[in-house]
């Protein structure tokens, strides 16, 4: 194993991949990720649905989603972009002037084509939802849903072919300082010196993070989703459905790993208040009955479907007091981070890696002013607020 790189990635999921691309993209070659596990995806990547949408609320998440978007869009690496749509809908008036008022602010910073739609344009994209209690939603048909794994490997393939390396099966066990800024990164296969180092470790990014005596405050939480089979195809066009009030959600499924292009398959989940911090992975059968109970009420295409039970899965959201991301440096010269992106890391890969870049080298991001997600807004008091968290 290399014992210096100039630039080391701790994490070779889809946000250190990125990193180490836009990166390399600006002509650094000398860039060594570590990655602890044996292969890429083993972490939240791998388990992340593929969700993309600039349906936010703060003007940073939607900017972010903005710039990633365009970038999948338009990039010559196939990351499966399928422009499906995000519809949002609202059961309380309260809940549609909130939906009502995104929409004017994802409109004023440019993002096209999202609209409010009232109740019956809903029965129409969802055929066999019941709508009753619906007062009215917003349905943005930009969004829609990408493959996670592809991206990831895009990344990766494009930094390394412009010099960068991979080590697969090295911990990184501690960050060293020196005089107020990075020296080397401790491993579990000896040190590695560096002039800088980019924390990419996903939901448990607080512990390497604290090795440099840093809290970072983010925090792993388990999220499960149930994997299921319809009776009938899907409605042709489904898009992701979001209940605002609940968090309950439902799309069709993809089987990233075995490329199977079924019809009949469908995710659905909700915000769990049950589940509090931990790195639990496990998928729990409590957790069907839960949904089940949810979906009773929205659509029996959803309760009738039969759950495929080897394919429901369980990952870890990486979240943040306010949910959203942490990115650039702090205190330690050369120290950098990359992390709580609150369920939204793989759709927002592209402008956090972009963004590391130029923080990295040029001391600032310019094509998008991300100094609102510095670690410092914790200590000064100035969290953001979103509420559009899934
Ligand atoms: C069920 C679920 C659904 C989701 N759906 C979506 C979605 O629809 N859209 C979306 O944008 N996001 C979604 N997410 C969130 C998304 O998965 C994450 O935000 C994203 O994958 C974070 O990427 P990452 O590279 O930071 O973390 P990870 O993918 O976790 O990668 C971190 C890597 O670091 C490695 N690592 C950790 N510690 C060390 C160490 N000490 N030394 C070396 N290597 C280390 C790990 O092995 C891992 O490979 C979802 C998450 C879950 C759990």
């Amino acid at each position: 194993m290399k014992k210096r790189a100039e630039i080391v990635i701790i994490g070779g999921g889809v946000v250190g991949a990125s990193v180490a691309f836009h990166l390399a993209a600006r002509g650094i070659r000398d860039v060594l990720i570590l990655e602890r596990e044996h292969e890429q995806g083993r972490g939240s990547t791998g388990a992340a649905t593929g969700g993309v949408r600039a349906q936010f609320e703060t003007e940073i998440n939607i900017k972010m989603s903005m710039y990633s978007i365009d970038f999948l869009r338009n990039w010559d690496h196939n990351c499966e972009y399928d422009p499906k749509g995000y519809l949002f809908f609202a059961t309380t008036d309260d809940q549609f002037d909130y939906l009502k008022g995104n929409v004017e602010k994802q409109r004023s910073l440019g993002v096209r084509d999202v609209e409010v739609i009232d109740e019956k344009a809903i029965a129409e994209i969802v055929p066999g939802m019941n709508c009753e209690d619906i007062v009215g939603g917003t349905f943005g048909k930009n969004d829609g849903f990408v493959n996670p794994l592809a991206i990831m490997r895009g990344f990766t393939e494009g930094a390394v072919r412009k010099g960068t390396s991979v080590e697969f099966g090295v911990e990184a066990l501690a960050i060293n300082v020196d005089a107020g800024r990075i020296v080397s990164v401790e491993t579990s296969h000896g040190i590695v010196e560096c002039d800088a180092a980019v924390i990419c470790t996903g939901a448990r990014a607080a512990e390497i993070a604290g090795s440099a005596g840093i809290c970072l405050p983010v925090s792993p939480e388990r999220r499960q989703i149930v994997w299921s089979r319809t009776r009938e195809p899907l409605p042709q066009g489904l898009p992701m459905v979001i209940d605002i009030g609940t968090g309950f959600h439902f799309r069709p499924a993809r089987d990233f790993r075995s490329g199977s292009t079924r019809t009949d398959e469908v995710l659905f989940a909700y915000l769990d208040p049950d589940e509090t911090a931990s790195v639990r992975t496990d998928f729990e059968d409590l957790f069907i009955a839960k949904v089940y109970e949810r979906a009773k009420l929205r659509a029996d295409f959803l309760f009738e479907s039969e759950v495929v039970r080897e394919k429901c899965r369980a990952g870890l959201y990486e979240n943040t007091p306010d949910h959203h991301a942490i990115l650039g440096g702090c205190d330690f010269a050369g120290l950098y981070f990359a992390n709580g992106f609150s369920g939204h890391g793989v759709m927002h890969s592209p402008a956090t890696g972009r963004a590391l870049s130029e923080i990295i080298l040029d001391g600032q991001s310019s094509f998008l002013d991300v100094s609102c997600l510095s670690l410092d807004r914790f200590a000064k008091g100035e969290l953001l607020h979103e509420t559009a968290f899934i």
